[in-house]
């Protein structure tokens, strides 16, 4: 079979992307076949028809205080970028949210069509500002306290699909900082007047160094209003951590890792919510008993 039909096999095998999914989704640094990479437009200094970059709305997360959730974001510069079918071209796309009008995103991007008459091509990322993914959320960043950074390494390795990266930090992470967790569980407890023997079960499973074994012994001890769905997040993350790295593809890596973050969000969410809602009631109470008479 000659090259060139080979090529066009391989290209037509290959899934092709909405450019808005790709720039909202798509990890950096992979190229990716976009459906509709660019539309025809006069344009009187190249002295004609050219191939422009669609830029369109995209729907990401804004972090601003008036925000905080996703909003469309849009194109911010007049001209878009002409794309060639030649050589790949290279460009800054930045967008600005629509909503808040504050929050931007640059992507640094690398587009070149198929050919002058199609609309497909192929489009690279190597990166954006802010980065790529779900922001972490400020209450998660706490619990884990000093090792931050760390955590933060194995959301960039998650991000770029490195299985095996995100899992090794994320669980470096809940091995160090288990018994800032734990501690927070048993404030909690504490507050809501749990049983002595499961806040002492609690205790104990601090002082047990054995990282599995303390998260097996006190993952019953767990107030309910600390529950995933039913199941105790200690329990989540034992079973999801005591894999061995070994046994596991990169992308049963991945999946884990991604798992142990959003548990690990969960749980940072019911901490702060059953102590907000503990420091509620308190509060309530003191109103109401100051109007007894
Ligand atoms: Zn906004």
């Amino acid at each position: 079979m000659p090259e060139r039909a080979e090529n066009e096999k391989i290209k037509k095998a290959e899934p092709e992307y909405h450019l808005s999914d790709f720039l909202e989704s798509h990890p950096p640094n992979q190229v990716s076949r976009i459906s509709k990479l660019a539309q025809k437009e006069y344009r009187s200094e190249y002295g004609g028809w050219v191939d422009e970059f669609i830029a369109p709305q995209i729907q990401l997360h804004c972090s601003s205080e008036s925000c905080n959730g996703e909003r469309f974001f849009r194109y911010v510069d007049q001209n878009k970028p002409v794309i060639t079918s030649g050589d790949f071209s290279f460009f800054y796309a930045t967008y600005r949210c629509y909503n808040c009008l504050k929050e931007e995103k640059t992507f640094s991007l690398a587009a070149k069509m198929d050919s002058t008459f199609s609309e497909t091509g192929e489009c690279y990322k190597f990166g954006e500002l802010p980065n790529f993914g779900p922001p972490t959320p400020s209450r998660l960043i706490k619990l884990i306290g000093p090792d931050r950074d760390e955590f933060l390494k194995g959301r960039r390795c998650e991000n770029q699909g490195l299985g095996v990266g995100a899992f090794i930090y994320y669980r470096r992470v809940v091995e160090n900082q288990k018994n800032r967790i734990l501690s927070e569980i048993i404030k909690v407890s504490e507050k809501i007047g749990a049983s002595q023997e499961q806040i002492k079960t609690l205790k104990d499973a601090t002082e047990e160094t054995q990282f599995s074994t303390a998260l097996k012994n006190a993952k019953d001890a767990i107030p309910e209003s600390l529950l995933i769905n039913g199941h105790s997040p200690l329990l989540l993350l034992h079973s999801a951590l005591s894999e061995g790295i070994h046994a596991l593809s990169d992308e049963e890596c991945l999946d884990i890792a991604s798992s142990v973050r959003v548990v690990l969000a969960e749980l940072s969410d019911r901490l702060s919510q059953a102590l907000k809602d503990e420091a509620a009631l308190a509060k309530a109470l003191g109103t109401l008993m100051s109007y007894k008479k």
